[in-house]
């Protein structure tokens, strides 16, 4: 009596099928050991996901699943008639279902590991955020001290050490002026260090209330740099988290402030629709302008374009606006020409038309 082969194409169709719609490999080889079980009238006895050896004594109506050249699996069947043996179209197609099988095993097997890896990146980070976080916090105690008392002893003995010999007062100076530096980009540090370790709380939000806000911060720098802030109002309502957003606009208002040149400053903010999800704010100022060769480099943190002795800065601005955009699903970017001012782009989530912002 002539024995009964799976239809392979079918089989197969199905067992991918069913690779695609479930992670669990041992239910998509069992699935498929009854698929060759009802088509062929064998009864499927056992699905092995930890075989020994190379098979070589496995008894014949064992098939192998076949990955990387190593026998990773086995479906053993069982005969009505447990004298024959199976015939060669049968382990034709059976080898041809191990060799696909096998695919399924090596995919599942590298997206374990891929899931492994992001797991293991993700802690890293998360290790790498609580650290940066600890040691700039720790950091802060002792050099309020060093700036406290430094100051306090160029306050309380400015004439002792006016009499000192040598440069014992330009000395002193430049310890506390270092302290002071150090503790600004501690402080930096961490304010960067907390946006990575929150997640934005987001809600409807008034962009106008939010610039408003940024720019009483900024009264004092506003009124040195002798700017005119216009916004194109009104602007539309976002997705946001408060605090960021306005760190956010605190940050490009400021710098525009900050790289002004010898024109009268103008900083004008906008907004239009992106797309029907995101809106495109843009703070645009007529400052000392960017070289596009460093579009991209001014937002990594620590990277500045000029001396302290020009313009005093930590760097990590620009990183944190980053990292606000992209915390909210979006992306910044910088178009410029040296002289010829900056113009900042942020992309954020449209606030829904009913939400009350
Ligand atoms: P910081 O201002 O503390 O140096 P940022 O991260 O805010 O740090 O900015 C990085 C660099 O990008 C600045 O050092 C400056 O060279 C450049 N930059 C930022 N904003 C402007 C701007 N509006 N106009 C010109 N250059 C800017």
């Amino acid at each position: 009596m002539s024995q009964a082969t799976p239809d392979l194409r079918g089989l197969l169709e199905r067992v991918t099928t069913l690779a695609n719609e479930s992670t669990d490999i041992e239910r998509t080889l069992r699935a498929a050991g009854e698929d060759v079980a009802a088509t062929t009238g064998l009864t499927l006895l056992e699905v092995d996901l930890d075989p020994d050896g190379d098979g070589r004594d496995a008894p014949p109506w064992s098939f192998p699943v076949l990955c990387g050249g190593s026998v990773v699996a086995r479906l053993s069947f069982r005969p009505e008639d447990r004298e024959t043996e199976p015939s060669p179209e049968l382990v034709d197609a059976m080898s041809a279902l191990g060799r696909q099988l096998g695919l399924v095993v090596e995919r599942d097997r590298i997206r374990a590991q891929l899931e492994a890896t992001a797991a293991e990146l993700e802690r890293s980070n998360r290790e790498l955020e609580q650290f940066a976080y600890v040691a700039s916090h720790d950091l802060q105690e002792p050099l309020r001290k060093i700036v406290g008392f430094s100051e306090l002893l160029e306050q309380r003995y400015a004439a002792e050490l006016e009499q000192l010999e040598g440069d014992a007062g330009d000395y002193l100076r430049y310890v506390t002026e270092g302290a002071r530096r150090m503790a600004r980009l501690i402080e930096d540090l961490l304010r960067y260090s907390r946006v990575g370790r929150r997640r934005p709380a987001l809600r409807p939000l008034d962009l106008d209330e939010v610039v408003a806000t940024a720019t009483d911060r900024l009264e004092v720098a506003i009124t040195e740099a002798d700017a005119d802030v216009r916004v194109d109002g009104p602007l539309p309502a976002v997705m946001g988290d408060p605090d960021q957003l306005l760190d956010l606009l605190a940050n490009l208002i400021g710098n525009a402030c900050k790289y002004r040149g010898d024109e009268p400053l103008v900083v004008r903010i906008s907004a239009a629709p992106e797309d029907d999800q995101r809106v495109a704010v843009t703070v645009t100022d007529t400052g000392i302008g960017i070289d596009p060769v460093h579009a991209e480099r001014i937002f990594e943190i620590f990277q500045r374009l000029h001396p302290q002795s020009r313009y005093e800065g930590s760097g990590i601005g620009l990183a944190i606006c980053r990292r606000i955009v992209e915390h909210h699903g979006g992306r910044i970017w910088v178009e410029s020409r040296p002289g010829d001012g900056a113009r900042f782009t942020f992309t954020l989530p449209t606030a829904p038309e009913h939400a009350d912002a």
